[in-house]
């Protein structure tokens, strides 16, 4: 049975290809090119695995069409065995020089090239194990595994990112700080388990109510931030309205049917281009508003121009 291996055999003498297809392909995938441009062709459009490589041919040599692939994103990890009729040791040295894996003389023994051809397969698919594992360990590490928002660690990163650009655009950028009141009687009353609850819904809300473009992200225990680039601060104080009018209307239900209902509160500034040196500080000032909110009473949107002047939030119609 074959496996699901494809293995690209470069050789331009015909009675060579014919002798690794025999033996080859009933195991492995088997493509073949008799010249080095049309092996980079075949790489350019096909998912190959390994590449066996004769050295000597005709106009492109083995080692340029190495160096070549080595050089393009989608062939420079295919491991390529040089199999050739050169045995000495300079022509050795370079084919490593080059990015071959592995140097096979010719006449092979098949069993032995059936081992090599084994190793860097299995050694790839190790790779390719390890490069999966390191993605999922990345996107793990940027999440908040309760709510799937991103998290405080991945928020900071991709705000300077985000202030970069629009810098680079003169482009509007917004935050919106929240924190859910009185959060802490909300578990006091119904247990941490409905306080879970709410976080879930609470996220749920915010994610419909923003953009795809639009970072959500779970800065803290029941405190959440979002960064809105292309967005003036009017833009962000409705939709901070939005939110809060959301929230309030949000309606759960315990096991024993109570209503549970939350409001929260709210902080909106835009980012000053050219004063706030860092994301930080434009953070703190969303801080401070929010800070605000609270103290006047909660359950409202309280604005910070970057100017530092007060602002009433706009009141979206009924
Ligand atoms: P305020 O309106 O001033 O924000 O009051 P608050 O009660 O919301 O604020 P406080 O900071 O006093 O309490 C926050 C509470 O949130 C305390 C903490 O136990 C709770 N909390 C933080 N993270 C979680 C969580 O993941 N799950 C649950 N159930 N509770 C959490
Ligand atoms: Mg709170
Ligand atoms: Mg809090």
């Amino acid at each position: 049975m074959k496996n699901r291996f494809t293995i690209l055999i470069v050789d331009d003498t015909e009675t060579n290809v014919d002798i690794l297809v025999e033996l080859l392909s009933d195991i492995y995938e088997i493509v073949v090119a008799l010249d080095g441009e049309s092996a980079l062709e075949i790489l350019n459009d096909q998912a190959i695995d390994l590449i066996l490589l004769d050295i000597m041919m005709p106009k492109m040599d083995g080692y340029e069409v190495c160096k070549s692939a080595k050089q393009k994103p989608n062939s420079k990890d295919i491991p390529i065995i040089f199999i050739t009729a050169k045995i000495d040791e300079n022509s050795i040295e370079k084919a490593y020089d080059t990015g071959g894996v592995d140097y096979v003389t010719k006449p092979f023994k098949p069993k032995e090239l059936f081992a090599r051809i084994k190793t860097q397969l299995h050694l790839r698919e190790l790779i390719r194990e390890l490069e999966a594992s390191r993605k999922t360990l990345k996107r793990l590490s940027e999440l908040d595994p309760m709510t799937n928002l991103c998290n405080r660690r991945y928020f900071t990163h991709v705000s300077k990112n985000v202030l970069a650009l629009a810098r680079r655009d003169r482009s509007d950028l917004s935050l919106i700080m929240l924190d859910i009141d009185k959060f802490k009687r909300i578990n006091d009353t119904y247990g941490h388990k409905m306080g879970d609850d709410v976080l879930v819904a609470f996220a749920a809300i915010l994610m419909k109510m923003i953009r795809k473009s639009d970072y959500a992200c779970r800065f803290g225990g029941e405190e959440f931030i979002v960064m809105l680039p292309e967005t003036p601060l009017d833009g962000a104080i409705e939709i901070a309205e939005k939110i809060r009018k959301s929230i309030e209307k949000l309606s759960l239900k315990t096991e024993d049917r109570q209503n549970v209902m939350i409001t929260v509160s709210l902080g909106v500034t835009s980012v000053d281009l050219l004063n706030d040196h860092h994301i930080e500080l434009a953070i703190q000032r969303a801080d401070e508003a929010l800070y605000r909110a609270k103290k006047e009473g909660r359950n409202q949107v309280v604005v910070l121009p970057a100017d530092g002047e007060r602002r009433d939030a706009a009141v979206t119609p009924e």
